[in-house]
């Protein structure tokens, strides 16, 4: 952070360089429990397609419940031990598949039967789950207009995009090439950090890949402010990316499916960055389901009470609760902080200061919104603070003096009109569809009369 001395600059934050780290990743060995969380509540008593001592295989589709399509791919050949729920942030419902590993992978064979009997497209329906994860809408079949590949990530310290993007440019451009023929996506743009561009050069040429540079300052590599700043497109507050058609993608995502397509096997480790209590970070290849307590074992990192483990970068990741926390198919970074470092948040009220406002990127008036956000008033802040601006930088809670956890309430609040909304239309009355206008039906006669006009008159 560079801040002056007399106060009256905003606080600036740099993306680190790739190139300033040893990538030579740790590979974790595979661990004695893996795992994998369901994306659908548990349900105890509903049939389930496996049971508890059930076997499964690495690259296996999981799809634990008969009336639903949710699935998750096992990364490991083992035996399901238990089912448990878990809550994810803000109290989502999870389902938690614990499996038992054994030391030899046996590899699934459906992903290389369904490639070779109905060809690429299949591909479509296994890459949810894909290390760096991919945005269910367009593997539904969404429309695809542009796809941006994220060479780089949203947050600080974090360089797991950086490193796949410098290390596995073959996989990148079969993956790009892949993702072309699934999706039908024609314009393809890399968005990265100018100290890449030579790296990824071999991409862009291969594949067709526009590549643009961003800003090395924080939060540049936030998707709404690449649409802005180098897309030049502005995305409604009330819209995300997706439904102009726009799909932002991690560089480790595109290099899975190129390795997915080529290998016929669905790659199961995850990258990740690994941030130490002294800010060094360590990249860390990790089965996906593995315990974060056998990354800190391998890396030597020992936690104390009140230390803290945070899910993806410092300022808008989240802390989760138990060394034991799985690695997701998402987690790009794990940062553990130590208790020494750890910022106090206060219920002090704001004093007006207004340095939120003045650092928000997405000029958002912060010290209003909080307001409303405090007192549970989430559809006034959406409608008269512009609660949707807000592209979750979380720049307002650093620089408030209050210490108020403004960019958790902003989260909570969106969370809670998104869980209102989903519930209301889940109430609606479902709509009739209004009958098919009445159209003259043309008879035999008249057909055999109008074709007879029309040969005359040719
Ligand atoms: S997190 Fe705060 S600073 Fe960042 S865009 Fe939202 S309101 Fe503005
Ligand atoms: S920075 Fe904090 S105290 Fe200052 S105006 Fe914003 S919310 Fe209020």
């Amino acid at each position: 952070m560079k801040r002056s001395f007399f106060g009256l600059q905003q606080p600036r934050f740099k993306y680190d360089a790739v190139s300033n780290v040893n990538i030579e990743p740790v590979r974790i060995a595979v661990p004695e429990k893996v795992t994998l969380f369901l994306n659908r509540p548990f349900e105890g008593k509903t049939p389930r397609t496996l049971n508890v001592g059930d076997r499964v295989k690495t690259g296996q589709k999981i799809t634990l419940y008969e009336d639903s399509d949710a699935y998750v791919i096992s990364s490991v050949t083992g035996v399901i031990r238990s089912f448990d729920s878990f809550l994810g942030d803000y109290g989502q419902a999870l389902t938690a598949i614990n499996i038992e590993p054994e030391q030899t992978d046996e590899f699934d064979e459906a992903l290389r039967k369904a490639l070779e009997e109905d060809g690429i497209a299949a591909a479509r329906d296994y890459l949810l789950s894909i290390p760096g994860g991919m945005p269910p809408e367009m593997l539904k079949g969404g429309h695809v207009d542009t796809l941006v590949i994220c060479g780089i990530e949203q947050d600080l310290l974090s360089i797991t995009n950086q490193f796949v993007t410098k290390s596995k440019v073959s996989a990148m451009n079969k993956g790009v090439s892949a993702i072309k023929k699934i999706t039908g996506v024609h314009k393809v743009v890399m968005a990265l950090p100018q100290s890449l561009i030579q790296e990824a050069g071999a991409i862009g040429g291969a594949s067709g890949v526009e590549l643009r540079v961003i800003e090395d300052e924080y939060p540049s590599a936030n998707p709404r402010l690449i649409m802005r700043d180098v897309m030049g497109q502005v995305v409604p507050a009330d819209k995300r990316p997706e439904e102009l058609g726009i799909f932002f993608v991690n560089a480790e995502a595109i290099a899975a499916v190129g390795e997915a397509v080529e290998k016929k096997i669905l790659p199961v480790t995850k990258t990740l960055t690994v941030i130490k209590k002294d800010m060094t970070k360590t990249v860390v290849e990790a089965r996906i389901g593995t315990p974060f307590s056998d990354i800190f074992q391998a890396l030597d990192i020992t936690l104390f009470d009140r230390d803290r483990i945070i899910v993806g970068g410092p300022m808008s990741g989240t802390t989760v609760y138990a060394e034991d926390h799985p690695v997701d198919p998402r987690t790009l970074s794990i940062m553990i902080q130590d208790s020494s470092d750890v910022p106090l948040v206060s219920d002090y009220p704001c004093i007006n200061c207004g340095e939120c406002v003045r650092i928000c990127p997405a000029d958002v008036p912060v010290n209003m919104l909080v307001r409303f956000l405090e007192a549970r008033q989430y559809e006034t802040a959406a409608d008269e603070y512009d609660l949707h601006s807000c592209i979750e930088c979380g720049l307002c809670s650093f620089v408030c003096p209050s210490k108020i956890p403004v960019f958790q309430y902003i989260r909570l609040g969106k969370y809670e009109l998104d869980r209102i909304r989903l519930e209301e239309e889940a109430e609606a009355p479902e709509t009739l569809e209004e009958p098919a206008p009445e159209t003259e039906e043309t008879t035999e006669e008249e057909t055999k009369t109008a074709a007879a006009a029309k040969e005359e008159e040719a």
